[in-house]
Formats: structure tokens, sequence, C-alpha cells
């Protein structure tokens, strides 16, 4: 046994599945997990001396790539200040102010500490600005896991094959409407059948945990339209698109507008944040201007508002990290759309901004329903032999690939060597 299935082992006996989170368990890909011991630019090491290219950035945030020094910085100054007070910091103000700056159509700010937390805020706020109580998300999108939100759920709820969860009550489950993404018409009848009654459609505006698949044509611009139509909030959960689509987010890159916006992942860089946004009139419902009650205790925390800070400040000062992720990740899809060819491989490789992913299947995926026809057996045999040559991706066929600042040509010719090998042996 080598130390991390040792590890494994230990923690099995303490944490349930040996984890904090489902898909870190690697039961997707029927393996044992690696432990990780430290990370530095795009490569993580584990507890046995083996090195990664790491293609999951910690699933989202390390945008720069891992132990950036501007942000590791940020946050070693931070700490000498001490790591938490329970009151207002100007630190909070500022990544406000610049969340504000760099994001089209948001006035205010509220930080929590998760995605799943933002994302639940959002919509108490939507339910509380609109008096209306049902919702309407999309089949396979993740948006964390509150109750209302685990319902036809993607990302590990949909790789453990439960795709809502034991404990969710009846009566939190039935105002959540299901609809299916790239699928307007489905919304529309939603839309109709419940006239009056929907608060807020919510919507990954680049779906990345079923896969990723990206928005048709017309279909977020057809949202909106709709939304307005019924007077239901659009709410773009941004918790992967924000600031790494752009630094506008989905918003800026496909023109659309929308009512709430929720991050998380980037905008922590790193440390757990999240954090809800929108119009002065909608954010001044909340707690204390308003009746929508919303806290928490480590919300705002110094130290995470600072690694926040630092990381999003770098962005808005180097803006070519966008035109440079996005073109590895072009050039890593046309790679391996070159090699799937050329071994006569049936995948399909979708690819929005710097997320990607590649599905075992030989048609074009643009749904959810076209998304579970990949081949998950194949997906954990390509990922078995991509780790054994050093590359590290998601342990799981219904996440994304997530390209850093710090994945060098090397990287990417390593890569597609190390895919050049896999998949012509599948
Ligand atoms: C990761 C994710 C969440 C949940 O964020 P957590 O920080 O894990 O709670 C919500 N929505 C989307 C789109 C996500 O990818």
């Amino acid at each position: 046994m080598d130390r991390s299935e040792q590890l494994f082992e230990a923690a099995k006996r303490v944490l349930p599945g040996g984890v904090n989170s489902p898909v870190r368990a690697f039961r997707a890909v029927g393996m044992a997990p690696r432990f990780i011991t430290r990370a530095d630019g795009a490569y993580i090491h584990d507890a046995d001396g083996r090195s990664y290219i790491d293609y999951v950035c910690s699933w989202g945030p390390m945008i720069l790539g891992h132990n950036h020094p501007a942000v590791r910085e940020a946050v070693e100054e931070a700490v000498k200040d001490g790591l938490s007070f329970g009151a207002p910091t100007e630190r909070e103000v500022e990544i406000a102010r610049l969340m504000v700056e760099l994001v089209p159509n948001i006035e205010m700010v509220r930080m929590v500490n998760s995605g799943t937390e933002a994302v639940m805020s959002a919509l108490r706020l939507a339910r509380g600005a609109t008096g209306r109580e049902k919702l309407i998300k999309f089949e396979g999108c993740y948006h964390g896991h509150s109750d209302c939100m685990l319902v036809n759920a993607g990302s590990s709820a949909l790789a453990g094959g439960h795709p809502s969860s034991a404990g969710v009550p009846v009566g939190a489950a039935k105002d959540t409407l299901t609809a299916q993404f790239n699928d307007l018409q489905s919304v529309e009848v939603l839309l109709n059948e419940n006239a009056g009654e929907v608060a807020a459609v919510i919507v990954e505006p680049v779906a990345a945990n079923m896969g990723v698949v990206g928005p048709a044509p017309g279909f977020l611009e057809g949202l909106r339209a709709l939304c307005d139509k019924h007077g239901a909030l659009l709410i773009f959960d941004e918790v992967i698109t924000g600031f790494r689509l752009a630094l506008g987010g989905a918003q800026e890159f496909f023109g659309v507008r929308a009512d709430i916006v929720t991050f998380g992942k980037i905008i922590g860089g790193g440390m757990p944040v999240g954090a809800y946004c929108a119009s002065r009139a909608l954010m001044e419902q909340v707690a204390p201007c308003g009746s929508v009650y919303q806290a928490g205790t480590l919300s705002g925390n110094p130290v995470a508002m600072a690694a926040g800070l630092a990381q999003l400040r770098y962005l808005k000062a180097h803006p070519e990290v966008y035109s440079g992720i996005n073109g590895y990740a072009a050039r890593l899809a046309d790679g391996l759309r070159e090699i799937a060819a050329r071994t006569g491989t049936g995948v399909r490789i979708n690819q929005v901004g710097s997320v990607l992913s590649p599905f075992f299947t030989p048609d074009d995926v643009n749904t959810f329903t076209d998304a579970k026809g990949s081949d998950v057996g194949k997906y954990a045999r390509y990922f078995a032999g991509m780790l054994e040559r050093g590359v590290y991706l998601a342990p799981a066929q219904f996440e994304a690939m997530f390209v850093s600042a710090a994945h060098s040509g090397e990287d990417l010719r390593r890569t597609l060597e190390a895919a050049g090998e896999v998949l012509g042996a599948l």
C-alpha cells in the first residue's frame, strides 16, 4: 500500500467515505484518491512524491495557478493582523467596489462563505422580492447542496447516481421545477403552467457540472426575454463562470443581463468565499436594510477577503490572463479532437473559454440527455491512464477541466502526448 492508500484507509475510519466532499473519493472512477501534500503553479504533488499537471485547480478557484505569490503574500500580510473580527473591515468595501466595477449590472454585494450559501441566499432574495415561491432550475445543473437545489442536480450528486438526495423534504423540493438546458420551450411551458408563481429561473450560463455544455445561440437571451415576460428574476449562478469567462463573467462574455448573480470559487482565491450581487433596489431588501434575513459569523472574513481581493486585482491588472487560458483550452480541445480522429475514438470535446470536458460518445453534446450518453466506463479508464502519466483530471465524467494561467506550452505538449497514448489504447 502506498502512502495515499494508507491515508485513505485511515480517513475512512473517521470521515464518511474518507472525504469531506463526495467527488474526492474517486468512486466515479473506481479508484482510491491521491492525498495531496502541496501544490505549486500548474502542479499538485501527492503523499507518495508523485507530481501531476492539475486540471482540477481546486474545482476552479486557482485561476492563477497554485500558490501564486500575489495571493499568498496578501494572505500572509492579513494573517498578521488577526484571523477574524466579526466586525466590518475596509477590505470588504474594497472587494465589493472592485466587483461592482468589473461585473455588469450589479450595484451591491453580500459576501458569504461558499457557493452553496450564495445560491441559497440569492433564492431567498428572489422569493422575498417577488412574493412568489416557485423556482425553475435545469436538470443536470448544480447549484450547491441546499435542499431546494438538490433536485435533478448535476456534479457528484449525478456521478453518485443520486440526482437528488435522501433527507430533502418533499416540501422543500416541491416548488423547484426542472426544465431542460438549451430547451427554451421547456421553460416556457413551466412559466405558462405556473403563471404568476415563479420567483426565479436559475441557470449556470455555461453548464459545467454535467461535463461542460455551453448555451446554444439564443438560449440565454431567450431566458432573459421569458423572465421579463413572466415577471420572474433571472439568476446567473456564476460560481464557476464568474471572473473565469471574462472579468465581467458570463454577462459580459455572452452579453446577457441577469438580475441576481452568484459567485464563489475564484472570488476567494482558494479561501472559502461566496457572494450574491444585484441592483441596489434588490440588495437593499436584504437585512439589515430589508426583511430578507441572511447573516454569517465568518462572512467577509479578513483573511479570505485578502486572498480574493489580491486575486481579483491581479486579474484586473493582467487581462492577458484570459486570452492565455482561453487559448490554451482551445489548443487542448483541438489537440484532443485530432487525437480522437486519428485513433478512431468516439470522443466529443466541449470547450467554452477555459473550461472543457471530453464525452465518450460519437454524438454532439448539447443537452443533459446527450451528456448522459457518455460511456462513463471509458471515462474512468481514460482518467486512470492520464493519472498514471502524471495528468490529474476531474475524477468523474460529469465535471469540468479547468485551465489556469500557470499551465505552460510544455504542459500542453505533455498532456496531449499522454492523451495520445491513453486514447489510442481505449
Ligand atoms: C461549486 C458550485 C456551487 C457550490 O459552491 P460550493 O462552494 O461548493 O458550495 C454552486 N454553483 C455552481 C455552478 C458550482 O459550480
